[in-house]
């Protein structure tokens, strides 16, 4: 569904900024409404998804594990677009509406760096200029996408306020925004923010769904999965998941939240599962916060899960009770990804780990024989280090 004309779905979404980014903000409501409806946007997306992202991506059954469990187990290959994720939807979406609004440069924060690479890389292909701006700290942590970003072209500026993170380059990257407006845009990276993000991102990262939905039905004479899983860090995979299914009422939804070490009162990000309403980065939705609305830490040991807010569509199908969202912790996730690199030679990011450790923890909740489609958002090289640090924590091998 679209969310109302001041970009609310239910009691959730809207657009809580200052007066100040009112006027890009709603020049941008304007482009949505009409630059991407427009043919020749659509013509130069599809022809950019094809032939740069390298779309349609796979939907691959998995032979070994779907007979360990009993059923089907179906992988959307995100893995294999261009850049080894699905952010390359969105980063090229918003980088030829960029273009078409007549803006050279454009801007993005990121936390742990892929967003700024997938931004910087959407920039190069269609000759924009491009500053992400990056927490100082995450810049040192994040050495190698720092790297990758400056070979793409762009610039890379260490924001050294605050806690030097991702929430200190949001501040940065809004300021840069109000006083660039003309020139630039500024390029979310999940379907959180003010309205119209969620619904731009949503739109740009619905190809996946929508794609599924027609593959899954050409191998299965027509028919429906029964149901499809994705992880939830802001929401942009599951969202593009879950967004053609949403109509079809016999598939169930799923989303895979980040719990952390599962250890009683430690840090994760499961914001659907156990957070509360409240309003952050402009838009109102399920957050993870104190009593008295500090925001909390996140933490996954997916770097792209350890985020405290979601997109308001998610938390809108959470309240309408068509989607389901549960979590699961570091060490499950983990189990989901040595058991795909093992049982079916694929090595999957960790944070679409999550999705496939749910599945192998549940198959008793699906059912015997059925079919599951699980978002593969993206390929693991990115997070060899932080699994080597767990294997040699361990001592030995993963199990
Ligand atoms: C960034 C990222 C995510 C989390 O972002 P969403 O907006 O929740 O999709 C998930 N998987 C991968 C591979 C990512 O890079």
């Amino acid at each position: 569904m679209n969310p109302t004309e001041s970009g609310y779905f239910g009691e959730f979404g809207g657009r809580y900024v200052p007066e100040l980014l009112m006027p890009p903000v709603l020049e941008l409501t304007r482009a949505v409404q009409e630059i991407v409806p427009s043919e020749g946007f659509q013509a130069e997306l599809k022809a950019a998804l094809r032939d740069y992202v390298g779309r349609p991506s796979a939907l691959y059954r998995c032979p070994n594990i779907s007979k360990d469990l009993g059923l089907n187990l179906w992988l959307k290959r995100e893995d294999l677009n261009h850049t080894g994720a699905h952010k390359i939807n969105n980063c090229i979406g918003q980088a030829l509406l960029t273009r078409m609004m007549g803006k050279p440069r454009m801007i993005a924060e990121t936390g742990a760096g892929q967003h700024g690479v997938a931004t910087a890389t959407a920039a190069a292909m269609l000759g924009l200029e491009c500053v992400v701006y990056m927490g100082a700290v995450d810049v040192e942590r994040q050495a190698h996408n720092v790297r990758r970003m400056q070979l793409l072209g762009a610039t890379v500026v260490a924001v050294q306020s605050g806690t030097k993170t991702l929430k200190d380059a949001i501040n940065v990257a809004l300021k840069d925004w109000i006083a660039n407006q003309r020139t630039t845009h500024y390029c979310i990276g999940s379907v959180v923010g003010p309205h119209p993000f969620p619904q731009l991102v949503r739109d740009f990262q619905a190809v996946i769904g929508q794609e599924a939905l027609e593959q899954f039905a050409a191998r299965n004479m027509g028919g429906l999965p029964d149901a499809v899983v994705a992880c939830v860090g802001g929401g942009s995979n599951a969202m593009g998941m879950f967004h053609a299914f949403v109509p079809h009422e016999s598939v169930r939804l799923i989303g895979v939240e980040a719990a952390g070490s599962g250890e009683p009162g430690c840090w994760h990000s499961a914001t659907l599962t156990k957070g509360t309403l409240g309003v952050f980065q402009g838009v109102r939705t399920k957050l993870l916060q104190t009593a008295d609305g500090q925001i909390d830490p996140s933490h996954s040991i997916a770097p792209g899960l350890d985020y405290p807010g979601v997109g308001p569509e998610h938390a809108f199908l959470q309240s309408a009770g068509r989607a389901e969202y549960v979590c699961l912790n570091d060490d499950r996730a983990l189990n989901g990804f040595f058991t795909l690199c093992r049982r079916e030679g694929i090595i999957p990011a960790l944070e679409s780990s999550h999705a496939v450790g749910w599945v192998l923890d549940n198959p008793g909740l699906l059912p015997k024989g059925g079919h599951v489609v699980v978002c593969l958002s993206g390929r693991g090289d990115k997070d060899m280090g932080i699994v080597e640090d767990v294997l040699a924590r361990q001592g030995g091998e993963g199990k």
